[in-house]
């Protein structure tokens, strides 16, 4: 086995005993105040969807951005798809987040531009060609509901809408884990829920599916596994979880 094949088969290894996602005693602290994650271990496999809930300031937030290497942890390791992200090299970054599609709660479109070259972009920083980006867009815009929407300026769009768009956007390089943090954090409840359904379809068809939220109704009812954080640790975790009062203090 060549040295790359040595580390693909432990990656893999990795991957199938810690699954997709595993921190293990994970601590994050910012320059002040307590840790935002306060040693957390945790495992996610691979197929699994995920809510995680918890009051405002509990690090759920970090916890994504940690996942996105945005942030290193300050003490701990953390694996993705078998790779310990701490040890991947700057410019291999770009190429680790491949990996990853995330949506927010604020969306993050590009508003200067149309639906179809808000996704296609996505496509274009990692050179898929022109050809197939003229499929793929089309596709995967069909998917969340958008099909015949792709001139339109996001600016004319409802925010249900835009959330579609900023979905399609992190779907369309196929990402074998999506993460949204508070993606129905600006919508009603109609779109929330239509939202909340996609995810559910997309991790359906394999993808791994990371969602932090606040809104209860939709964790009762959904009945996936649910992770409860509290001044940054996990106070609870339960398959088929509901959304427990003590969850969140401000609802
Ligand atoms: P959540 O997403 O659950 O609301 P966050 O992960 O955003 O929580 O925040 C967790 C804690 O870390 C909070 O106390 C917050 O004030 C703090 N925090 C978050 N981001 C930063 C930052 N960039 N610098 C300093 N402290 C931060
Ligand atoms: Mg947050």
């Amino acid at each position: 086995m060549t040295k790359k094949e040595e580390r693909l088969k432990k990656q893999q290894q990795i991957m199938e005993e810690k699954g997709i996602i595993y921190l293990d005693n994970v601590t994050k602290s910012y320059s002040t105040g307590s840790p935002a994650i306060n040693g957390i271990t945790l495992s996610i496999h691979k197929g699994e969807f995920v809510f995680i809930v918890g009051d405002s300031g509990s690090g759920k937030s970090t916890l994504i951005r940690l996942l996105l290497r945005e942030l290193t942890a300050t003490t701990g390791e953390i694996y993705v798809m078998g790779q310990n992200v701490a040890k991947i090299r700057h410019g291999k970054i770009p190429q680790y987040r491949r990996n990853l599609g995330v949506v927010f709660q604020d969306f993050r479109l590009l508003n200067d531009r149309n639906v179809y070259d808000n996704v296609a972009f996505a496509q274009r920083v990692v050179e898929v060609p022109n050809r197939e980006i003229r499929r793929n867009v089309p596709a995967i815009l069909a998917t969340v509901g958008l099909a015949g929407k792709y001139k339109a300026k996001t600016t004319q769009l409802s925010g249900g809408e835009q959330q579609r768009v900023a979905l399609a956007r992190a779907l369309v390089n196929k990402p074998s884990i999506l993460l949204a943090d508070e993606p129905t954090g600006n919508l009603d409840p109609h779109n929330s829920w239509e939202i909340m359904g996609l995810l559910e379809e997309i991790n359906e068809r394999g993808t791994t599916v990371v969602v932090v939220t606040h809104n209860r109704e939709i964790v009762n009812a959904m009945k996936k596994r649910v992770i409860a954080m509290k001044k940054g640790i996990i106070v609870s975790d339960m398959e088929e979880g509901v959304y427990n009062d003590e969850d969140d203090e401000e609802n």
